[in-house]
């Protein structure tokens, strides 16, 4: 595995194996890897011939007060990770390469950052868009790997490539979890033990709004009640949001149907966590 991190030489290494005739994968991450980010690459190596990867915790998708400075980082573990998971190329641009100067000039997500996560988080999809047109500029891949794990994040981007005409084929991959159901995400490393226990209501959630929803309940009323009481057996656990969505506009749903996302937020400590489901999947 090559690891560059000028972007001459990314893009001189890109443009051989396009040379070659090879079609390119990119999965960009803030590293700090898990096999969650390790499904991406698979999927990667499975669907092109060369898989270029990235490490970027980008300041501009941080609010003021998150947890960019104590943002958990391992380069060396990381690379190793991606080495031997196949990557042929990890990008690793510094933030002054990437923001030589404060960017004047973002993508603005519109209307679908309004809920969830971007209401949460003011700023935050406008930062993920400028950071990923970027990297889609400078990797210029023909597929790149998102996960399903950030949906909101995923639904952004991907309407994002279809109102920019942006020729890059977008792969969704299933969110991997621990053998207890907790979606596997760089911020379970701040959770402390009985936070960890605490951190499983939103997967349970999940489940048991699934399993109504397989029962024949479609209200989404009674699918959101569901899942808060879930959550009310975790006195300690503060709910952000239960989102019973539609998958294009992530607009709120009356009746659920195949295809609807449930989507959840909670706080446990000082951690914000995010789970999600797709219904009838
Ligand atoms: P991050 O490093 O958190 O920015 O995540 C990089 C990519 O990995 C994003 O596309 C995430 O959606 C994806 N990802 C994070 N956690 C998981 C997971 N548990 N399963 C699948 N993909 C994930």
């Amino acid at each position: 595995m090559r690891v560059v991190t000028a972007v001459d030489e990314l893009r001189g290494a890109v443009l051989a194996y396009r040379a070659d005739g090879q079609r390119i994968g990119f999965v960009p991450t803030m590293g700090y890897l898990h096999e969650g980010h390790l499904a991406l690459v698979d999927e990667s190596r499975r669907r092109t011939d060369r898989t270029v990867a990235s490490i970027f915790v980008n300041p501009l998708q941080f609010g003021p007060s998150e947890d960019l400075s104590r943002y958990p980082r391992d380069l060396s573990r990381d690379t190793a990770l991606l080495e031997a998971r196949g990557v042929d190329l990890l990008y690793v641009p510094a933030e002054t390469d990437m923001y030589p100067e404060p960017a004047l000039v973002t993508v603005e997500p519109g209307a679908l950052a309004a809920h969830w996560e971007g209401a949460v988080r003011p700023g935050h999809f406008r930062g993920v868009l400028t950071v990923v047109a970027k990297l889609f500029h400078r990797v210029a891949p023909d597929l790149a790997c998102f996960g399903q794990k950030d949906i909101q994040q995923v639904t952004v981007v991907r309407r994002m490539v279809r109102d920019l005409d942006w020729a890059i084929e977008l792969v969704v991959v299933p969110t991997v979890r621990e053998a207890d159901g907790l979606a596997m995400s760089s911020r379970n490393v701040y959770l402390k033990a009985d936070q960890r226990r605490d951190a499983l209501s939103l997967s349970r959630a999940l489940r048991a709004v699934a399993q109504r929803f397989a029962e024949g309940v479609v209200g989404a009323d009674a699918l959101d009640q569901v899942a808060r009481r879930t959550f009310a057996e975790y006195p300690a656990v503060v709910v952000d949001y239960v989102a019973i969505v539609d998958p294009d506009r992530l607009e709120p749903v009356v009746n659920a149907a195949p295809g609807t996302i449930v989507a959840v937020a909670a706080r446990v400590g000082t951690t914000r966590l995010i789970d999600n489901l797709i219904l009838g999947r």
